[in-house]
């Protein structure tokens, strides 16, 4: 399978090529030149993640290096659950099914891309070759994902970008309790200069020159590849059971989730509708209402992992459909600001018991949003992107109690942190790296 550019440049890479690259030499993102299409059949007996994954993402890497470690690397990646389940006393509106995607390291979904990438580079990474640095920009939980699935891996270093003062205190503990051959910087600016910088750096020739540099954010298809497989895995098993497709409700900030699931249901996954459940940064609602495309800065909200104003993967979409109609075809778009997000947690919490952590109530505001009738004439699922014990800040005063933390999170809560501040342009990351 061969990979080309969102922005047209006429070269194609392989699957490890592009893993490696992170990013097209034009600026653009890898797309695959041609789409696998799969039928349900194709998944007969294939029931676990990394069942579905093997069949799933098999096509991608048929000719390259990875081929033949892929299902250890789907097993090393899928170690731990994706679970879902059904609100009990959500019923009478239709029902609300909530697909949990933070039973890893980190407690957040960006686990499984995290480790799907790492696994893949530590059998992609030369030995002759100096240390591969990671470099990778995040609104919060990217670094921490990023960060725990390359902690101590041989020739792999991480280099964490993170908004100063823009993350959540117990955000920034997991960015920055790492050490080896993971370093962190607070980059006075927003998340977006964090993005700008890492773009920039692949294309810096002085960087380049001595060291070898790779990216994880979900810009990157080895990031971007696995996320498909939980909503494959879960398409398949709803399809199996009620012979109908689930439809998502997916928490979006940079889309990388989002577009991994319209990518599962473009390969022919039995997936249904899916709708993008922004915070108050609005860039893709508004495309989708005027057809005007205006990036903007990126505002902090609650719900700030999806603090994005210029959202990267719009460009998968947009390059999957070009036309605007097309698009509204495929996708739609709400945007839910923080005193929406805030009486979503109380009042589920009150009325079912269940604790969000804010980006998932942006998903479950969203759902409450939809008509009665929409409601009731398919199912929908909301993805849980992360446990509201990461944002005890905002989630605790909500609910008037304690939110309990996961034991995994509580040991990296507990380490020593460290961190450097850097200003936000390339000359200051340049040194920093030195
Ligand atoms: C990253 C993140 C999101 C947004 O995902 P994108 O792939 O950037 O759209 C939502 N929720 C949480 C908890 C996240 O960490």
């Amino acid at each position: 399978m061969e990979f080309r550019s969102t922005r047209g440049a006429p070269e194609r890479v392989g699957f490890s090529t592009a893993l490696l690259q992170g990013l097209a030499p034009d600026g653009g993102l890898y797309v695959p030149v041609e789409w696998p299409a799969f039928t349900i059949k194709d998944f007969d007996g294939a029931t676990s993640l990394p069942e579905v994954g093997e069949r799933l993402l098999a096509p991608f890497a048929v000719g390259d290096r990875l081929e033949s470690q892929l299902a250890a690397i789907l097993r090393d990646a899928f170690s731990f659950p994706a679970p879902r389940h059904l609100v009990p006393g959500s019923e009478a509106d239709g029902g609300l099914e909530v697909l949990e995607l933070f039973h890893g390291p980190t407690a957040a979904f960006k686990d499984f891309g995290a480790r799907f990438l790492a696994a893949c580079f530590e059998w992609l990474r030369d030995s002759r070759e100096p240390t591969l640095n990671i470099l990778v920009a995040t609104s919060g939980d990217t670094g921490g994902a990023v960060a725990a699935a390359f902690h101590r891996r041989a020739g792999l270093a991480v280099t964490v970008l993170f908004p100063k003062g823009l993350v959540s205190p117990t955000q920034q503990r997991q960015l920055t309790c790492w050490g080896d051959n993971v370093r962190s910087f607070a980059v006075r600016g927003t998340f977006d200069d964090c993005q700008r910088m890492v773009k920039e750096a692949f294309v810096d020739e002085v960087l380049r020159a001595h060291q070898q540099l790779s990216s994880a954010n979900s810009i990157n298809l080895g990031r971007l590849l696995p996320q498909a497989v939980y909503y494959a895995t879960s398409g398949l098993e709803w399809w199996r059971t009620r012979g109908s497709k689930l439809s998502f409700i997916i928490p979006s900030g940079n889309l990388g989730n989002a577009v991994a699931c319209i990518w599962a249901r473009h390969m022919g996954l039995p997936i249904g509708d899916v709708l993008l459940a922004h915070n108050a940064n609005q860039t893709v609602p508004d495309y989708l209402a005027t057809g005007t495309w205006q990036p903007r800065a990126s505002k902090a909200t609650l719900a700030s992992a999806m603090d994005v104003g210029h959202p990267s993967n719009m460009e998968r979409l947009r390059d999957l459909y070009p036309e605007i109609d097309t698009l509204h075809g495929a996708v739609t778009a709400v945007s839910i600001d923080d005193a929406a997000i805030e009486a979503r947690v109380r009042t589920d919490y009150a009325r079912f018991g269940e604790i969000w952590c804010p980006h998932t109530a942006v998903g479950v505001e969203a759902w409450a949003r939809l008509t009665p009738e929409a409601r009731r004439s398919q199912k929908w699922c909301v993805v849980s992107t992360a446990s509201p014990a990461k944002f005890p800040e905002t989630v605790e005063p909500l609910i008037g109690g304690k939110v309990t933390v996961p034991p995994s999170l509580a040991a990296l809560l507990d380490r020593p942190s460290h961190h450097e501040e850097i200003g936000s342009t390339l000359t200051h990351l340049r040194s920093a790296l030195g």
